[in-house]
């Protein structure tokens, strides 16, 4: 998975590749899908939801630019997978999941994998995490319909938003980085995430 999906799509950075290496993509799903766990596609996690194609978390993270050290907001905690690849990666991980049983869950496979330093609560992740901000970088692992304002308010100057936006059947994948004025914006991938349902995201 690593080395044909991750790196030979152009993914070299030494400290995420050791981390994809780190985490085993078969704790993060059902038994039945284990035999699955390491292909290059999405995977089913229930209530309708999926564990994203691995190269898809690996570029976002990619594109999120972290340093060590950095705190981190992800909405769309889902399986608790890119969770734990991003607590290998930044100083502490702010997790937030819409659904009750998927974080539940979550928990249970970071209990499994010894994934630590990670906050984790249930809510709507599109309101951010207001108490904790500001955030170093951001990452969002559903679609919305336009940008959150309050996460982009809950950025730190010069941290990074990873966002899908777009309609609910595609997106394009957008890097906002915050800046004094606002943000500087730009557009890289084509995408199709799950949607992000909450008060800034579409409507249930
Ligand atoms: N990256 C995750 C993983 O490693 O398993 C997969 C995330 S899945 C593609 C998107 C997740 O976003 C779903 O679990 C969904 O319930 C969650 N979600 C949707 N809207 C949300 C919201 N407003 N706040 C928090 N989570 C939300």
């Amino acid at each position: 998975m690593v080395r044909q999906q991750i790196m030979g799509r152009g993914i070299d950075d030494p400290d995420i590749v050791e981390a994809f290496l780190a985490t085993p993509r078969h704790l993060f799903v059902d038994e039945a899908l284990c035999g699955r766990a390491y292909s290059d596609t999405p995977l089913p996690i229930g209530w309708g939801q999926t564990l994203s194609q691995p190269y898809m978390i690996a570029r976002m993270i990619q594109l999120l630019g972290l340093r060590p050290g950095d705190k981190v907001l992800e909405v769309g905690t889902g399986s608790g997978f890119q969770t734990a690849i991003l607590a290998r990666l930044a100083g502490a991980v702010y997790t937030i999941e819409r659904l009750e049983p998927l974080a539940r869950r979550a928990r249970e496979n970071w209990r499994h994998a010894a994934v630590s330093h990670v906050r984790a609560r249930v809510g709507d992740g599109s309101l951010g995490w207001p108490s904790e901000a500001p955030f170093a970088a951001m990452v969002v692992s559903a679609a919305a319909p336009s940008v959150p304002p309050a996460l982009l308010a809950q950025l730190a100057p010069g941290g990074n938003l990873v966002i899908p936006v777009g309609s609910a059947a595609r997106q394009v994948l957008k890097v906002l980085q915050r800046t004094e004025s606002g943000a500087r914006v730009e557009d890289r991938d084509p995408c199709a995430f799950v949607r992000l349902i909450g008060r800034e995201g579409f409507a249930e």
